[in-house]
């Protein structure tokens, strides 16, 4: 490789990130920072360009992005989840080890264990800052308060149509509420963020009052809530740019969900806006569809932007393992950064191309996020994988018996049966019903303790 390069000389010396094969990558004397960066993880210099730094666009980000954990808190809450207070522990430790700044490990209130984990997690020394969520009602607060939590976070919904048919609340009386549970949190000396639910559907003036009021209150940070989603990228661009003039100082936030699949992009638009902390779920779990997803957001940063982000990333897969067991979510097939398919490659071209070079077909390297390039040998395979698999297994083979191999490894492929396949979606949808908490008749049998008569086809 390197002979064929004339200005090697210019180049200075090999860094240890870009290619897997043969690791050669080189940075270019005297080139300026964004070239730098634009040329890091692309591996070939003066070959690619990333207009993501190149526009300058990755200079709008906030100097410090402060990473808000949502895995045990809204993660928990994906439909038939529940991590024990040990469990929850173990999650923890791996990210603030990996870097997170700040966990919401659980709503006390809900339940006597859920208290207990969140107290663990509080009283185990990490270095994240450990906060509780509540609603704004005070009994709510006082249980964050008594699991020593380094902050609270007061949740209340701010759109009409949540205080109409949810709360039954008046504005006034959703502002007093807000005002009286942060007062209450700040004089107990604990950190307060400040949460409307439902933020992109509210009335904007109102926001921006019951925010200035929080703020006056003692908050000090400000989460903006796409709580059934409703905003776009530019929709949050511009949302932000106009509440940020309107706010008294306050760090902001903002809470994206995933149901049209736009929780990544939305959060990077509002880090573009000028949010600090942007809150995500390993695995993007979370409510419905989830809410963005810590390793997806993390590597965009630090791929598309070239930003340091502060996480540790080669530990991404071991968390996302960790968390895809404790859940029993399986993580998708096609999941990004995390899933199976994210770093295998099975047509023709591409693995030519990767094997040749792999930031050809590839954003990044798999080793960086923990995790390892597969090739699949299928109906799109092509000659150059099958000559790496028998280089690699130490077998000499002519350029005729490499031809034949893909041959029959496509005519394999083909007449796979499907039957073995049919079997595993069946069974994955059969174990997925039988997940998804208590059943039906195990409902009606605990109906039944309660002294209650199920309905008949229950009895
Ligand atoms: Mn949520």
């Amino acid at each position: 490789m390197l002979a064929q390069r004339p200005k090697r000389a210019e180049l200075s010396a090999p860094i240890a990130v870009g290619r897997s094969f043969d690791v050669d990558v080189y940075i270019p004397r005297g080139a300026s920072w964004a070239r730098v960066l634009a040329v890091w993880d692309l591996a070939e210099e003066q070959l690619v360009w990333n207009y993501n730094i190149e526009s300058g666009l990755g200079k709008k980000l906030p100097k410090k992005i402060v990473f808000w954990d949502e895995t045990m808190r809204d993660g928990e809450q994906t439909p038939g989840v529940y991590f024990s207070p040990e469990e929850k522990l173990t999650i923890a430790t791996v990210l603030s080890e990996m870097g997170v700044d700040i966990m919401d490990v659980g709503i006390p209130v809900v339940s006597k264990e859920e208290a207990r984990g969140v107290k663990l997690i509080a009283n185990a020394g990490l270095d994240a800052s450990i906060l509780a969520a509540c609603r704004a009602v005070r009994s709510d607060v006082e249980a964050c308060i008594a699991c020593d939590a380094d902050e609270v976070s007061i949740f209340i919904a701010c759109s009409d149509l949540h205080l109409k048919y949810k709360l039954n609340m008046s504005r006034e009386q959703v502002l007093d509420a807000a005002v009286r549970e942060c007062e209450y949190a700040k004089a107990h000396g604990v950190g307060v963020t400040f949460v409307t639910e439902d933020t992109f559907r509210a009335d904007f003036e109102y926001v921006v009052k019951l925010y200035n009021a929080a703020i006056d209150a003692g908050a000090t940070r400000a989460v903006f809530s796409d709580t059934v989603r409703y905003t776009t990228p530019a929709m949050m661009e511009w949302f932000i740019a106009k509440i940020k003039g309107r706010l008294k100082p306050i760090q902001l936030s903002v809470h994206c969900h995933n149901d049209f699949g736009l929780a990544v992009a939305n959060s990077l638009a509002a880090l573009e806006a000028g949010v600090e902390v942007p809150h995500t779920c390993v695995n993007g779990l979370g409510e419905r569809s989830g809410n963005a997803a810590f390793e997806e957001l993390v590597m965009a940063l630090e791929v598309l932007y070239g930003r340091k982000t502060g996480i540790d990333v080669s530990r991404m897969s071991e968390v996302s393992r960790l968390v895809e067991q404790l859940s029993g979510i399986p993580v998708a097939i096609n999941k990004a950064v995390v899933g199976y398919n994210s770093f295998s490659h099975e047509s023709g071209i591409h693995a030519d191309g990767v094997i040749k070079m792999t930031s050809t077909y590839e954003p990044m390297q798999p080793e960086r996020v923990g995790r390892e390039r597969r090739f699949i040998f299928g109906k799109h395979t092509g000659s150059t994988a099958v000559e790496d698999k028998l280089k690699k297994g130490g077998v000499q083979a002519t350029p005729e018996q490499v031809k034949a191999i893909v041959a029959m490894v496509k005519e394999a492929a083909e007449s796979r049966s499907k039957g073995e396949q049919a079997a595993f979606i069946h069974l994955y949808r059969e174990r997925e019903e039988k997940r998804r908490g208590v059943s039906d008749s195990e409902f009606w049998s605990i109906a039944r303790k309660a002294g209650l008569t199920p309905p008949p086809e229950y009895r």
